[in-house]
């Protein structure tokens, strides 16, 4: 049976090598000059390959699809397979897991050496536009043929991509829940000049149309026109699709996470009894940089040099700290986002991510409508796609 696969990204090369070493003849179609290109982006040029806590929760999209590939993931077998490649994977001091080299450079070119040890073919710049069903077979832009055809394009995050696979399976009358970026910054026009640039420990609830969704936290970085850090990421697949069905969706900002609402007041009125004459501006900037309390000073009409002694109650500042309000009007755009939402619902798929519609062809990684928040989740589940394809094959 010879395959063909579309798109040399993480989930692509890992079924080239794992076809390969089955025996079966396997050629990648990849519309890049190079083979994994997003892989030398990851990580910020280290790759952050994976995960010592792979957990179904660290996903979100459709839970389906979750289970199926990720109930029976195995970080032994996947750190087996990365070392069978040539890449040791070791920690950050975290439970993030990084090529021991840190660098994205030598994944990449570990994967395609691989590969190409196991007698893949790959033709580089020829994109897949064209898809023929031919009685049991399959032909590509009206050229290559195959039996077994596995697409592996991945997601318009960062990617010169266009509509591009989705569009063709949609003339199949394959669907797909819309395509949005996540892993990305939200859009805001309510964070204060003076606190741009700034980056703190925060935790964040989003909530839609008014309603509590999640709570995360982390370093949260305040820019002029937006928020981002890594928390932000991760909710942001959820305001990108609440925005995206005309739902509000707004941010709760707890800008002293560590400690509880009175024990900070009881802070402050400490500071007053001792040092009465402290200019407001430093009341609490042995807590959090004073650029994060200044906008609220101004908002209950505290100028920053006013003696802490004025000062009567110190609970209306602590609860604006710790619930600061911002209504998100968009999300970052593709270029700024790590991965794609949505793509093929499990409602398209068998369990070897079979389309139901278009025997013998295969879908894997970020095409797939599931999404792993930063951390080494979405290479990971890239990976896994491939096994679970090989595993349920029969
Ligand atoms: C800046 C950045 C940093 C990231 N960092 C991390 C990280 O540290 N850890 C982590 O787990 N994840 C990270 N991610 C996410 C991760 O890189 C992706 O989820 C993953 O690489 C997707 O792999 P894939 O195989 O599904 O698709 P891709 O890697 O996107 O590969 C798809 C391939 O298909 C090709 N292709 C598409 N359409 C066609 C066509 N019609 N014909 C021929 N070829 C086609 C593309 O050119 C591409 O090479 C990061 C993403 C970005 C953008």
């Amino acid at each position: 049976m010879n395959t063909i696969i579309v798109g040399a990204g993480m989930s692509g090369l890992t079924a080239a090598i794992l076809l390969a070493k089955k025996g079966e003849p396997v050629t990648v179609l990849e519309k890049n000059s190079q083979a994994g290109k997003k892989i030398l982006a990851t990580g910020n040029g280290r790759c952050n390959i994976a995960n010592r806590k792979i957990l179904p929760e660290y996903y979100s999209g459709d839970k389906q699809i979750i289970d199926l590939v990720m109930s029976d993931y195995s970080l032994q077998n996947d750190i087996d397979f990365l070392f069978d490649l040539g890449i040791p994977t070791t920690d950050d001091g975290s439970d993030r897991l990084y090529p021991q080299s840190f660098s994205a450079l030598s994944v990449r070119d570990l994967f395609y050496n691989a590969a190409v040890s196991e007698g893949v073919n790959f033709i580089f710049d020829t994109e897949v536009e064209d898809i023929q069903k031919d009685g049991e077979k399959y032909l590509i832009n009206q050229k290559y043929t195959c039996d077994k055809l596995i697409l592996a394009c991945g997601g318009k995050a960062q990617a010169d991509y266009a509509e591009g696979m989705f569009d063709i399976l949609e003339n199949f009358g394959i669907s797909h829940t819309p395509l949005l970026p996540a892993l990305t910054s939200l859009k805001t026009k309510d964070v204060p000049y003076i606190m741009k640039g700034v980056r703190a420990e925060c935790s964040v609830c989003i909530f839609v149309d008014g309603k509590f969704i999640e709570k995360v936290s982390g370093e949260v970085q305040f820019n002029e026109k937006n928020v981002s850090g890594i928390p932000i990421m991760n909710i942001s697949h959820i305001a990108a699709q609440s925005l995206n069905e005309a739902k509000k969706a707004h941010l709760i900002i707890d800008k002293l996470p560590f400690e509880e609402t009175e024990n900070i007041i009881r802070f402050c009125e400490n500071m007053k009894r001792k040092y009465p004459d402290t200019p407001a501006k430093y009341l609490l900037s042995g807590y959090l940089n004073n650029k994060l309390f200044h906008d609220e000073l101004r908002i209950l009409g505290i100028k920053p040099d006013t003696p802490i002694k004025n000062i009567k109650s110190f609970e209306p500042l602590v609860k604006m700290i710790k619930n600061m309000k911002l209504d998100i009007h968009a999300t970052g755009d593709f270029d700024n986002a790590q991965v794609m939402c949505g793509g093929i619902p499990c409602s398209e798929i068998n369990k070897n991510l079979e389309l139901k519609k278009l025997p013998n062809v295969f879908v894997l990684g970020e095409m797939l409508d599931v999404t792993g928040e930063c951390g080494g989740y979405n290479l990971t589940f890239c990976r896994q796609t491939a096994f679970t394809m090989l595993k349920n094959q029969n």
